[in-house]
């Protein structure tokens, strides 16, 4: 069984993604070229944006938002504890100090009450000037934007939304990567909508950003890449990519996104049914999870690491996302704590990832159930 099969995706598209790929070569077209302006059309549109500029990963793109609005030295990013490690990297990489902010036992996803506790905090110390707060969209579940939004505006900060897992998401009608000031998404092989390679996707509906980032991906570039009016980088997406990413974006409107959402209803099914002492996701009312990944927690660790060794065992591969949160990394050891993290701690010594993908059968599923069934009772 794979964690993620993107063996049978391949096998499934496999005509149309060595076409599109064939094309590419062909045409030696390898950067920008049409295929991904039309990539970026296609993008804007599903998610609901005026601009997309796609760019070389989910990092660089996060990054590239914090450099539009010239955040650096001086000021605080705020950004979820829980989370993977470059939502917080690309703060201290701009030169701004990541505030770690707690997050909810129930979505993984930040905590609104923690993040005022959090803006408080800094603002009484009177050292560093809040300017932006990075909202993931963990394992595919759009953050609570209506209370974060309010929180935000009550501060005047910008809300940068890390939408690497959330692309596919939705709250009501609205689209993940439409939530932020600025989205970053990524097209890391894993996500839910992958590349096979690295690359992502910045999604604004401000002009003057997106024209900002259009040129800090391509060197500072002015009227041109030879004429350099500000200190960018080198962040673009290759044309190869944009066409493979263009056939699996129609394969996942067209089913995968509604596939990986059948199989994760029917985990929670089969979980539920067996009465197993592990909390299944909880996906708030109105709210829809593109499934990045299918996270269980456990009373202790000491219950997850048997039931983990019993998948192992079996050949059931399952993954621990995050084994450590933020604060606890080296990276950020000298790091200031500015409210309580409580939960965030606690969850990366219970939660547990279980094999999830569009392709995913039920006697897979079923497999995995009785496997954890027999290690938990
Ligand atoms: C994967 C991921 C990123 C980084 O994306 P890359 O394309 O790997 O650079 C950022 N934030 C979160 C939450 C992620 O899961």
């Amino acid at each position: 069984m794979e964690f993620r099969d993107l063996k049978k995706q391949y096998q499934k598209l496999k005509s149309e993604i060595d076409t599109a790929v064939a094309k590419v070569i062909e045409n030696t077209n390898f950067i920008s070229g049409k295929e991904v302006a039309k990539l970026e059309e296609q993008l804007a549109e599903y998610v609901g944006v005026t601009h997309c500029i796609t760019c070389a990963n989910g990092t660089d793109a996060l990054q590239l938002a914090l450099m539009a609005w010239e955040i650096g030295p001086g000021d605080a990013v705020f950004v979820p504890d829980f989370t993977f490690f470059a939502s917080a990297e690309v703060i201290a990489a701009v030169g701004a100090v990541p505030v770690f902010v707690d997050v909810l036992e129930s979505t993984f996803n930040l905590s609104p009450e923690s993040l005022t506790d959090a803006i408080e905090n800094v603002l009484a110390e009177g050292k560093l000037k809040p300017q932006a707060v990075i909202a993931v969209d963990l394992f595919g579940l759009p953050a609570d934007y209506t209370k974060i939004q309010s929180i935000a505006k009550k501060y005047g900060l910008y809300i940068l939304e890390d939408g690497a897992q959330g692309f596919g998401g939705r709250i009501g009608n609205k689209k993940a990567c439409s939530f932020g000031d600025i989205a970053a998404t990524s097209f890391f092989p894993s996500k839910p909508l992958g590349c096979y390679g690295d690359g992502s996707a910045v999604f604004t509906n401000n002009k003057e950003w997106a024209e900002y980032i259009r040129s800090l991906c391509v060197h500072g570039k002015g009227e041109n890449k030879y004429d350099n009016i500000r200190i960018g980088m080198n962040s673009r997406l290759d044309t190869i990519q944009a066409a493979i990413l263009k056939v699996k974006l129609k394969a996942f409107q067209e089913y995968e996104l509604e596939a990986v959402n059948t199989a994760a209803a029917r985990y929670t099914k089969l979980l539920q049914g067996l009465n197993l002492n592990c909390q299944t996701p909880e996906i708030p009312d109105s709210f829809f999870s593109s499934q990045a990944q299918y996270t269980i927690r456990f009373s202790d660790e000491k219950t997850r690491s048997k039931v983990q060794a019993g998948l192992k065992e079996r050949g059931i591969p399952s993954m621990i996302y995050y084994q450590k949160t933020m604060h606890e990394q080296k990276a950020f050891e000298t790091a200031k704590i500015y409210t309580k993290l409580q939960h965030s701690a606690a969850l990366c010594k219970t939660v547990l990832s279980l094999p999830m993908h569009p392709y995913l059968q039920e006697d897979e599923q079923k497999q995995v159930c009785e496997v954890m069934e027999k290690y938990l009772t």
